[in-house]
Formats: C-alpha cells, sequence, structure tokens
C-alpha cells in the first residue's frame, strides 16, 4: 500500500491546540454532580403542572424552575458532546454522550405540558399577571413567542394524536436518509491520478471540482446513472415529505407549509419573495460569470460538471494557524478594540481545538451554552479555506458571546435566521481585507473568484433550491402528483433558466432535485441567501469608518432572541423586509465580476 499519513491519536496532540473544557467541569466527578442533580429536579418539574392558572406568582415560579434545570442540563449536554467529538471513537465519551441524550429526551417529556398549560390561559388574564409582576415581564417576550402560535396550537387530544403519528408522519424522510446515506451504491471512477476509486458522495464533492474535464465527466455520470436508476423511488419519498409539510400546515390552520414554517421565526413571508424576484432580476449576472468561466477555462462547451472546477489555477495562498490567526486578528480589526479583545481571548484561552486527530469530528463548528465559552471546532489544513472557516466559526462564537454576556438566560441564544448573518459577516471582512492587503494580480484573481464562487452557491444556487421548494409544496397543495417526471421536468427549466444559454443542459441535471437532503429540511435553504446578503449590507457598513454604524452590529451581536430576529436586524441597520440589502449585495457582486474580468484579462496579456 501506499504512504498513507497517519493521524495523531488525541493523546499526541500538543494541549495548545486542543480545546481547554476544565473550566465547565474540572473534573468528571463534577459532571456526574451536576447529571444527577438534573436527574433528580426532572420529577419536581411534573410536579409543577396545573398550578399556571394559581397567578402570576405560580407562572413566575414554574418558568423559572423549568428554565433553571434546561440550563444546567445544557451544560451537561455541551461538555458531553465535545467530549464525544474530540474523539468519536472513545468509548467512555460514547457513553457521556448517550446518557446525556436520554436525559435530555426524560426532561423534555417532563416539561412537555407547559407550553399547552399556558395557551389555555385566558389571554386578557395573562396580560394582567405580567403587568402586575415586574420579574415576570422579565419573561415577556419568551411568553409572547409560545402565545404567537396560539391559533396554531389544538386541542389536547388532537395535539397527542399528532405527536403519536410523529414517526410515522416522518418515515418518507427517514427512508429518503438510509437510501442516500447508506444504500445506495455507487461504481468505482478514476480520480485525478488516473487511481481508481470508490465513488461516494465525498468523493464527488472532489472529483467535480478536479481541473481534467474527463474525471469530471465521469465523476457527474456516474454519480447521476444511480440516481436515474432510483429516481421513482426518491420521488415517492420527496412526495411523502412534502405531504407531510402540507399536511400539518393544514390541520394547524396556516395558509400553505411555507407560512407555517416560516412562522417559527417569526419571519414574513415577504422576505422570501423579496429573494425569489431579486434573484431572479439579477440572473443575467450570474449568466455573465458563466460565460466568463467558459472562456477562462477554453472550453469549446460549458456542461453543468464544469462549474466547480477552480478557474484561477491552484491556489497561491497558503497559512499555518499561527499565521492564520495574526490574519484573523488583522481582518477582524475594523470590528474594534472590545471585539478584537475577545477574539484573542478566545485564541488565548483555548477555546479552539484546531488539529486533526484520529476519531475526530470532521467539518467546523461553533458550539457552547449561555454558562461555557463558546468553542470552535476546526480540522486545520494550511489553505485559505481553512483560514476562512476560522472568520466564520469565530463569527458565531462571538456572537454568542455577546448574547450571553448582555442578556438574561431566557434570551441568551439565537435563531438560526440571523445566525449565519455574524459568520458571514466575517468572511466577508475577511475577503475585503484580502483584496486591500495583497497586491499580487494573481492573488487578487483567486480570492475573487473564491468570492464569485461562493455568492453563486450561496445566493443564486440556494435560491434556486428554495424557488423549487415553493413549486414542489404548491403542486402537491394544487393536487398535482409529483411524480419523477414532473419533478425531473421542471428542475430541467428553471436549471436552465438560473444558468442561461452558455451552460449545455446536460440531461443528468434534472435528477438533481432527487440528491439534495435539503429538500427534506422545510424551507430552510431561503436562510443561507437572505444571509449572505446582509452580511453584504452590513460589512460595508462597518468597513465606513462610521463607528456607530459598527455599534449598531454590536447592538444586534448582543440581543440574542430578546426580539423577533427581523427586528434584531433591523437594529443592526439592514430591514430585511424590503430588497434594499438584496440590490447592495448584486452591486457588489457586479463590481467584484467587472474586477476579476479585467485582471484575467490584464493576466492573460
Ligand atoms: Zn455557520
Amino acid at each position: 500500500m501506499a504512504d498513507v499519513k497517519q493521524l495523531p491519536t488525541r493523546d499526541e496532540v500538543d494541549p495548545e491546540l486542543t480545546w481547554d473544557l476544565t473550566p465547565i467541569y474540572q473534573t468528571t466527578a463534577d459532571f456526574e454532580s451536576d447529571f444527577k442533580a438534573v436527574q433528580d429536579a426532572i420529577p419536581e418539574l411534573e410536579q409543577l403542572r396545573g398550578t399556571l392558572a394559581g397567578g402570576a406568582d405560580n407562572l413566575l415560579h414554574a418558568i423559572t424552575a423549568i428554565l433553571a434545570v434546561i440550563r444546567r442540563a445544557e451544560k451537561v449536554y455541551v461538555y458531553a458532546s465535545l467530549k464525544h467529538d474530540e474523539d468519536t471513537g472513545n468509548a467512555e465519551n460514547q457513553a457521556l454522550s448517550g446518557r446525556t441524550q436520554t436525559l435530555f429526551t426524560t426532561l423534555e417529556s417532563a416539561i412537555a405540558w407547559f407550553d399547552p398549560e399556558l395557551l389555555a390561559l385566558d389571554p386578557d388574564k395573562l396580560t394582567a399577571m405580567i403587568t402586575e409582576n415586574p420579574e415576570l415581564a422579565n419573561y415577556k417576550h419568551y411568553i409572547d413567542t409560545i402565545t404567537d402560535q396560539r391559533e396554531h396550537v389544538l386541542a389536547p387530544s388532537e395535539e397527542k394524536l399528532l405527536a403519536q403519528a410523529g414517526d410515522a408522519l416522518g418515515a418518507a424522510s427517514n427512508t429518503f436518509g438510509v437510501l442516500n446515506d447508506a444504500d445506495l451504491e455507487f461504481p468505482v471512477v478514476e480520480d485525478n491520478d488516473g487511481q481508481a476509486v470508490q465513488l461516494s458522495q465525498g468523493v464527488y464533492d472532489q472529483l467535480i471540482q478536479s481541473t481534467k474535464p474527463e474525471v469530471r465527466q465521469m465523476a457527474f455520470k456516474q454519480l447521476y446513472a444511480v440516481y436515474h436508476q432510483f429516481r421513482h423511488t426518491l420521488a415517492s419519498t420527496l412526495a411523502g415529505n412534502v405531504k407531510t409539510h402540507n399536511f400539518n400546515a393544514q390541520v394547524r390552520h396556516y395558509s400553505d407549509a411555507r407560512q407555517a414554517a416560516l412562522s417559527g421565526n417569526h419571519i414574513p413571508v415577504s422576505v422570501y419573495d423579496a429573494l425569489v424576484k431579486a434573484v431572479n432580476a439579477h440572473l443575467p449576472l450570474l449568466h455573465r460569470y458563466v460565460a466568463l468561466r467558459k472562456k477562462i477555462l477554453g472550453l469549446s462547451e460549458l456542461h453543468m460538471y464544469d462549474l466547480y472546477t477552480p478557474i484561477t489555477g491552484e491556489p497561491k495562498l497558503s497559512y499555518t494557524y499561527a499565521q492564520a490567526r495574526d490574519e484573523a486578528v488583522k481582518a477582524l480589526s475594523v470590528m474594534g478594540p472590545d471585539y478584537l479583545g475577545n477574539v484573542k481571548t478566545a485564541f488565548s484561552s483555548r477555546w479552539i481545538d484546531v488539529v486533526e486527530n484520529q476519531g475526530k469530528r470532521s467539518g467546523g463548528y461553533s458550539s457552547g451554552m449561555y454558562d461555557t465559552a463558546p468553542y470552535i471546532l476546526l480540522n486545520w489544513q494550511d489553505n485559505l479555506e481553512s483560514l476562512y472557516t476560522l472568520v466564520h466559526e469565530m463569527g458565531h462564537t462571538m456572537h454568542s458571546y455577546y448574547s450571553s454576556h448582555n442578556q438574561p438566560y431566557q434570551y441568551g441564544d439565537y435563531s438560526i435566521f440571523v445566525a449565519e448573518i455574524a459568520s458571514t459577516t466575517n468572511e466577508t471582512l475577511l475577503t475585503d481585507y484580502l483584496l486591500k492587503t495583497y497586491d499580487d494580480p494573481q492573488v487578487q484573481a483567486f480570492v475573487l473568484n473564491h468570492y464569485l464562487d461562493g455568492f453563486k452557491g450561496t445566493v443564486f444556487r440556494q435560491t434556486q433550491f428554495a424557488e423549487f421548494e415553493q413549486f414542489i409544496h404548491e403542486e402537491d397543495a394544487a393536487g398535482h402528483p409529483l411524480t419523477a417526471d414532473h419533478l425531473s421536468d421542471h428542475y430541467l427549466k428553471l436549471n436552465q433558466r438560473y444558468y442561461g444559454e452558455a451552460v449545455i443542459s446536460d440531461p443528468e441535471i434534472a435528477d438533481e432535485w432527487s440528491r439534495i437532503p435539503h429538500f427534506y429540511y422545510n424551507y430552510y435553504v431561503y436562510q443561507y441567501a437572505t444571509g449572505f446578503a446582509a452580511a453584504n449590507t452590513l460589512a460595508d457598513r462597518i468597513l465606513s469608518g462610521d463607528t456607530s454604524k459598527r455599534d449598531a452590529y454590536l447592538t444586534y451581536l448582543k440581543s440574542g432572541s430578546s426580539d423577533y430576529p427581523i427586528e434584531v436586524m433591523k437594529k443592526a441597520g439592514v430591514d430585511m423586509s424590503q430588497t434594499a440589502y438584496l440590490d447592495q449585495a448584486f452591486d457588489q457582486f457586479e463590481k467584484r465580476l467587472d474586477q476579476f474580468e479585467a485582471l484575467i484579462n490584464t493576466l492573460n496579456k
């Protein structure tokens, strides 16, 4: 066998490059004592059932008692899950994580009575309770987010029935997961070096970026041949999932599945419509970028499998972790001394688990809770992509830090709709910093292309998905069967409209809908696109040098879940119910596309 680079085992990693979890629990005994405290407190929470109608003091007592136990349980959970992820093969850590999950399930079922009982209170009486009791008023928005759902909560017997049907209603989605992750078998193909390699989703993601057209073409054709073979099954699982969303929306008295899904975060559907409208109005920009890609690659035909190969050659930037840390600090310095001080604390206090080791969870994330540091997991590689991941996760970590240090526990977290804005704003600041710092035209071209590809994949592609998601829910609601042919016909037309004339409409791409797990997430993907566009406006405001605009951004980071997401973003300076922020993002895309085109013309002279 060829020489394979061995990853270090967990205990071979330099402790300075690992996260320090001892501030959470000094010893395992400390963990066990909190675990037991949660276990002992759970039965007491069940005894509070039936007390809420007794008055403001009773309601306040129930809320604080429940939140106190959840808070302790979250700490236990975060510790166990971080331990688990640093070495997923470690049996002791597996046991910790498994026990903690069971603890959470028990806790959730012990407090399941709370929301229905709160909703059963007379609304006027509830308002009076909150007005009379100043301590209870601290939980007003928390209570509002529950009572907002009043019209959509059913009678207790119906709720019970729906809860019991939950597993059955989720079957279509589970079947897709099992088929896609476990049962589908892909053929052996050739990689970049002519070596035979077993195709998989992960291998496909690498091969589709190959600089050799025949390698990416083969990967594309072979992957889609497998999906094509199962297209009727996959249409059936997708249709089953859509039917579940439509059924839930209907029985809960929403006008449609989209309204039901967005109401969870109190997002008006106009945000979604504005996105789709603005993206469609700017599709000529995507067509122009795609045509430029064809020209630079020197291809007589541009296929769907030519959209992911890098067009500016091998990356010209590489960083060790120590260098990347310095670059991150410089790129984020526009956030001001307070933010920067906290970033430096993240580096010096070992909040970051840096390098890969055997059994470590892949990818990168930021995770923590109110009473712990917001930790970051990385799998460091000496390249630009890792630097982007570092500032991205640092964005989440600072958001968590500011929210937990400026809000009471009940408002110390935040919703997914606002989460990706904090991380993407940091990425946008890094792009700006790199373009201002490196004069070398090849580096400039590389960074610009990184930005353009990111925009294509996030704003254009995710909105294409969002449009398709809306289409399939509407079709099912109108009684039109979601057959494989119907799905593929529509998807192909949608894809042609998005990519335009410069790309050959390969028939295989008609089946792309069949392999996208996000279509099972229930109106999730549009948030990637809105988040990316909002980050663009926010980064512009921060870079303007006007410290009041920067402070407005910090106000957003400090807001946690104390208000609805759209309101929080308004405080930061971006109104996501209007289209101006989207237009501003497209202006930036166009400007950088011009810059990139001019650079490429100079480099090729
Ligand atoms: Zn993120």
